[in-house]
Parts: structure tokens; sequence; C-alpha cells
């Protein structure tokens, strides 16, 4: 089993990428090189500025290269918990953007000449319990009316149309959800970013921001740059440097993933007929889906915390991806890894300033289209085309006791295991 993830071997980040020279002016730094921050300067960009990403890593080493690839409307939170919290204008108005940001994706892998491998055969939740099922039809109902989803139930005699699993009770299917290839899509952002001029620097830390004559001057570990605006897009790997108040705002969580080896392609169809993305309706869920060259990919955790032992991880995983399919059983694991993601303690993204520095984060897991779509609004804001965005209206608050450190992920994941195991 290689440690490394899949994507990024079957498509590795491309020669050159990540190694621009640092200038000491420009008019956008963007910090960090994920889909937030290269959506944004792909806008940017476009508008003539000079643009410079920099990512104290590998450029899209993040999340954005190497997560389940799985896109589809709607918010961690759920519009449910939106509407209640928010209010139904701010929701309506929210659910607009996340149907947007499935639209997005697809746009700009148009309009770049991105081949991110989509395909375009829905998302499905996978009841596993029957008491889940009835919960399904009402989500369908609630969604339907405000918003006129065409979602569709799926009981026990057709779950089959989605997984060759008995394990399922039902499935909730949303024909607009898709999958696509994680690190074509970001590595082809950046390849289009750095082609019309943009420079990405690699291995670059930001490590603060002050206020200068010139709008901010942010120290690196390559030097000082001058900047009219700055973009912190650090989402999951968001440290208490260079904005140590949005770390306290967001908390970060484990995500791991293992592949088999491709599959005879008669064996993938029969785990998922359909080719959807699937994942499971539970607190500590897992998503599962087929990749493009017909392994099975199974994503989750046991346990909320980071930088998990991946041995343990993928042991759990496997064993998990065993019960719901048998019949793999014998299949060998190739590739396992693990990411960071960023939940904010009302499960909805924000974007916002402190101190004057732009920011966008907090996708919890639903990130690729909504990443994708803040970084572009926010781009759209600083050039003056956009007013403002409904993440940028709700409030973004920490809690009194966290400070950025989440000493609270074990007790967590425990209650959640728990009330996972009693189906609410
Ligand atoms: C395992 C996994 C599976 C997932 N699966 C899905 C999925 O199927 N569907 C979905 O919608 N979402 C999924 N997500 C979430 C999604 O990938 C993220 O929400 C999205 O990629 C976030 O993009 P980003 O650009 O905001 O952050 P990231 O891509 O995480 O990029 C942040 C970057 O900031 C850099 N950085 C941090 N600090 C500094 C600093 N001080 N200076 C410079 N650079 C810095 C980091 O090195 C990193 O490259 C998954 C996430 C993980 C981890």
């Amino acid at each position: 089993m290689i440690q490394t993830p899949f994507w990024v071997a079957d498509f590795p980040r491309p020669p050159g990428i990540g190694e621009s020279d640092l200038p000491s002016r420009t008019d956008y730094l963007i910090v960090g090189s994920g889909l937030t921050g290269l959506a944004a300067g792909l806008r940017l960009i476009a508008s003539g500025s000079s643009v410079v990403v920099i990512d104290s890593g590998d450029i899209a080493g993040g999340a954005s290269s190497i997560n389940g690839g799985m896109v589809s409307p709607d918010v961690k939170a759920g519009m449910r918990a939106v509407e209640a919290r928010y209010g139904p204008q701010l929701a309506t108005e929210i659910w607009n953007a996340s149907v947007r940001s499935v639209d997005i994706v697809l746009d700009l892998c148009r309009q770049y000449s991105v081949d991110a491998l989509v395909n375009r055969d829905g998302l499905a939740a996978l009841a596993l319990t029957e008491s889940d099922v009835p919960k399904f039809v009402e989500t369908v109902r609630w969604y339907q009316e405000r918003y006129g989803v065409r979602w569709e139930v799926l009981e026990k005699d057709r779950v089959g149309e989605i997984t060759g699993s008995d394990h399922f009770a039902g499935a909730l299917y949303e024909p607009e959800g898709f999958g696509l290839h994680p690190a074509r899509y970001a590595f082809g952002l950046a390849r289009a970013f750095a082609d019309q001029g943009g420079a990405l620097v690699a291995q670059c830390a930001a490590t603060s921001i002050e206020r200068s004559s010139a709008g901010f001057r942010v120290e690196t570990t390559r030097g000082p740059v001058e900047a009219g605006d700055v973009i912190v897009a650090t989402n999951g790997y968001t440290a208490y440097e260079p904005l140590p108040d949005l770390r306290r705002r967001i908390v970060p969580i484990g995500s791991y993933i293992i592949v088999t080896e491709p599959l005879e392609p008669s064996a993938a169809s029969e785990v998922f007929p359909r080719n959807a993305m699937t994942y499971t309706r539970r607190r500590l869920l897992h998503y599962m889906r087929r990749t493009p060259d017909g392994r099975i990919l199974i994503g989750g955790r046991r346990n909320l915390k980071t930088g998990l032992p991946l041995e343990e991880s993928a042991a759990d995983l496997r064993a998990a991806l065993v019960r719901y399919f048998p019949q793999l059983a014998s299949a060998e694991i190739t590739h396992a890894w693990g990411g960071k993601l960023a939940v904010p303690f009302d499960l909805t993204p924000h974007m916002g300033r402190i101190d004057g520095v732009w920011y966008a984060v907090g996708y919890a897991g639903h990130g690729v289209g909504l990443s994708t779509l803040l970084g572009h609004n926010l781009a759209g804001m600083l050039l003056g085309e956009e007013q403002t965005s409904p993440f940028a209206r709700i409030p973004h608050q920490g809690r009194f006791y966290y400070r950025g450190e989440p000493w609270f992920l074990g007790a967590a994941s425990l209650l959640y295991r728990s009330l996972d195991k009693i189906g609410i």
C-alpha cells in the first residue's frame, strides 16, 4: 500500500508549476493554492492585475488535489439548519449559490480546457437502516417545496440501481451531483492561471501580514511582499500564522481515503452500477465511488482528529468496505492518504475580512464546488464586479472554549459514533 494520494500518483503535478520567483510587489497576494486560491487568482489575473499565489507546500497540495472528487449542491449544515439559523431569505441565497457552485466547476473546466474526467452520473446518500428511508422522503419533500429539486428516493427494492450491496436499505439520488478527478481539476486550474501570467510560488509560507503604505506587507519564508490586497485561502491547513483570528473560527478535521486496485469492468459496475458518487447518512460518514480507471474509493473517518496513523485509518476503511461489499475482500488496497478540512461551528462556509485581509474558508468536506465559487466570488468583490455574497453576510464566530486547539475532537468522535450507532 502506497501512502500517497492515488489521484496525484495517477496525474502528477505539471512540471514547473510552483517555481515562479517571488516578486517584491504585486496587486494581489493569495495565501494558499487550493481551489479557493486558484479560482480567485484566475478571475483576478483575467482583469489584467498582477497576482501571486503562494503555498507553504506544493501547489494544490492541500485538500484540493486529493479529495473524493464529489460535487453537489447544498452545504454541510443542510438547508433546514441554515434556514432555522439565518432565515428563509439568506437560506435561499445560500442554496442558489450552492447550485451555482456545481455549475462553476463545469464552466471553468470548459473555459480553461481542463479535462477533469467529469462523470455526470449523480450522487446518492445511502440508508444504513430502514429508519433512514422515511427521513430521506421527508428531506426530499422539504427541498422540493422550497427549491424544486428533482431528487428521488429509491426504496430497498430499487437500491440495487445505485449499489450492488445488500447492506443498504434505500438511497436518496440527486441527479445533478457528479464526480471528477481532483488532481486533474486542481492542476488544470493552476496551469491555466500560470499560462495567463500568474505567479505560483510553492514552499513559501506566509508568516505575518501587516498594513503598509502599499496596502499590506506580507512576511513569507522566502522574503517580504508588498501587496495591494491579500486573500487568505488556507482552509483546513490554517495555522495561527498569518491570521490568528481565523484559526479560532474553524476546526481542522481529518479525512482519510483508500482505493483498491483497478477491478474488472464488470466487477466495478456491480459495486456501483450507475457510477453515482455515494455517501452514507451518518455523522461519521463514508463516501464511496468508482474512479475513472475502475477502482473503488472509500473515504471517511472513525475519529475527527487530523494526522492519525494512516495504517489504522486504512484498516478501518478497508473493514467498512468489505462490510458493505464482501466481494471486495480479496481486492488489494493500493493507496492510502489523508487530508484536512475546515469545519466552522455553523457548518456553513464563510468569507469575510480580518484586519482588512480577505479570507474564504469552512467548506466542511463539501468544498470542491463551494471553494471554487467562493474564490471566484471573492475576486469579483475585490474587482468591484460583485457586491456581496451570502457567505459574507452570515456571522462567522468562534466559541469561548476554543482558542484554535481542538481538544474536544476525541470526545466529539465518541459521541458521534454512539449517535450513529443508534441511528439518530
Ligand atoms: C480527504 C478529503 C476528501 C474530501 N472529499 C471531498 C469531496 O468528495 N467533495 C467535496 O466537495 N469536498 C471534499 N473535500 C473538501 C475539499 O477538498 C476542500 O473543501 C477544498 O479542496 C478546499 O480548498 P481550499 O483551496 O480552500 O483549501 P486547500 O486545498 O486545503 O488549500 C489550502 C492551502 O493553503 C496552504 N497553506 C496553509 N497555510 C499557509 C501559509 N501560512 N502560507 C502559505 N500557504 C499556506 C496549504 O499548504 C494548502 O495547500 C475533501 C477533503 C479532504 C481532506
